[in-house]
């Protein structure tokens, strides 16, 4: 199962929160997530924030601390604490719960990047090396001259890989909307 990755989980951002007047003590903010949900934030002091999130007909609350500092003699600072870690940074994502990237087992888009990258390259290997072209993997039979054992590992590696590399083809062809094309 392939992680998820920053840019599909709603993300809260104190930098736009700032920037809408939600820091300042007795603010209330509504804010629209990624997702298209809708959050309200009410700064209730200079460290804490709750957060209200209707699901359904269920609120949810989340209170979040805050990390202030001043730096430069009075410029002020405030990061998000992650109420998982206690680190603090500019994002928390939302998924049951307000936590940073780390706490969320999230991937960032990059490495999501990479490792499919990783996967198509090495199925494109395998299938070279088993001169194998299109066929599909049940119906791939051991070249000539190829040890068993060889043959063997790089089928079961293949079945690994290959989909995973699919899998990320399937994606961008559903977003291109050229799901039904590549059905069969
Ligand atoms: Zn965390």
């Amino acid at each position: 199962m392939r992680k998820m990755n920053t840019a599909e989980c709603p993300v809260l951002d104190i930098c736009k929160l700032a920037r809408a007047g939600g820091l300042e003590v007795g603010a209330r903010t509504l804010l629209v997530l990624t997702s298209g949900e809708a959050i309200r934030v009410i700064a209730v002091s200079e460290t804490e924030l709750l957060v209200l999130h209707q699901i359904a007909y269920v609120e949810q609350r989340y209170r979040l601390e805050l990390k202030v500092w001043t730096q430069c003699g009075d410029r002020t600072y405030k990061r998000l604490v992650c109420p998982g870690c206690a680190n603090w940074g500019r994002l928390l994502y939302l998924r049951q719960r307000f936590a940073c990237r780390v706490c969320q087992n999230l991937n960032t888009v990059q490495a999501q990047q990479t490792s499919t990258r990783h996967a198509e390259n090495r199925t494109r290997q395998l299938r070279e090396r088993l001169q194998a072209g299109m066929t599909p993997i049940d119906d791939i039979t051991k070249p000539t001259g190829m040890r068993t054992t060889d043959f063997n590992r790089m089928i079961g590696i293949l079945r690994k890989v290959e989909p995973r590399a699919l899998e990320e083809t399937r994606r961008w062809a559903a977003r291109s909307g050229l799901g039904e094309w590549l059905e069969n």
